[in-house]
């Protein structure tokens, strides 16, 4: 029977459209989008096991999957077997204590002795332990942040990415406990066939390649030929600078990439120094 990698990932949620979107960028295409238990891709030797998010680390702690794509915050709280083979950079969030608002909140020794509420008790306990903290956990599953309006709980722990949920329950943050992002897991010192390695490596390298051109733009313009050299002062560039003739002898095209974060700061100098006829565009892969 043909060899293929079982990715264990979340079957609907938050994480589902971006691992999808992942998967799909790094080329591997998927046979039926009904979200069948175990969903075989049509091009590529991977099949993806359908879960809820909380059952991933545990999927592939116990060999039911190869990998699998979750929230680190997940990965945390189960505390299964498995370890981080390479953070995805999406479902940023993190995970923080927050308090009423218009509490006088000296530091973490408010939490002596108050009430708790989480959906993630292993996190918390281990923090509260660490930082000598004895407060009381009270374990909730959903709508954790309603819990202090209610008079179930003094504070909660829970994930917070804009903080609007916060604000909307007149709750205010005063410790970030974790950062999470989805990551790629595997079995902690389970050793896969050679085939599935194979498989894995190629996955990761396209991964990467999708991961680097997701923060740059690939940058085109027209400068005056003696002002080539102070232009390409101003582009960082992969290696070095692609410098081409134009029709007119005066004038050069020069092409670069650039990095998303720099990208204005970056076109502010390239205007400044001569350049004319920007373009920006996407990069869908980029191979170093
Ligand atoms: P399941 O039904 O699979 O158990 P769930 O309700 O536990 O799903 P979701 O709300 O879909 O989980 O969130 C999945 C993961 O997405 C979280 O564990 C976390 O890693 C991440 N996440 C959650 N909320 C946010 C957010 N507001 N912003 C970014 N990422 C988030
Ligand atoms: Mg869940």
């Amino acid at each position: 029977m043909e060899q293929r990698l079982r990715i264990a990932i979340q079957s609907k949620g938050r994480l589902y459209d971006e691992t999808i979107g992942l998967l799909t960028e790094a080329g591997v295409k998927m046979t039926s989008s009904k979200r069948t238990l175990l969903v075989p891709s049509r091009n590529f030797p991977v099949e993806l096991l359908m879960l809820r998010d909380d059952d991933i680390p545990d999927a592939v702690a116990t060999g039911t999957a190869d990998i699998g794509i979750v929230g680190l915050n997940e990965v945390l709280e189960k505390d299964k077997a498995v370890e981080v083979t390479a953070p995805l950079g999406f479902s940023r969030c993190r995970l923080s204590l927050a308090i009423p608002q218009h509490t006088d909140y000296p530091g973490l020794n408010w939490f002596n002795g108050r009430k708790i509420a989480t959906s993630y008790p292993v996190i918390l306990r281990k923090f509260l332990n660490d930082n000598g903290i004895n407060a009381d956990i009270h374990v909730i599953t959903g709508s954790v942040e309603i819990a202090p309006g209610i008079g179930l709980a003094d504070a909660i722990f829970d994930i917070v990415s804009s903080g609007s949920t916060l604000v909307s329950n007149n709750l205010v943050e005063v410790e970030k406990v974790i950062e999470s992002e989805a990551v790629l897991i595997q079995a902690t010192g389970r050793i896969m066939p050679d085939i599935k390695c194979k498989i894995l490596e190629e996955l990761l390298f396209r991964f990467d390649a999708v991961k680097a051109a997701d923060d740059k733009k690939y940058v085109l313009m027209n400068v005056p030929a003696d002002k080539v050299d102070e232009v390409l002062a101003v582009l960082p560039g992969i290696k070095s600078p692609t410098v081409l003739p134009l029709a007119d002898p005066n004038w050069r095209s020069v092409h670069s990439v650039v990095d998303e974060k720099r990208f204005w700061e970056i076109i502010g100098k390239l205007r400044a120094s001569g350049a004319e006829g920007i373009l920006a565009l996407d990069i869908e892969k980029m191979i170093i």
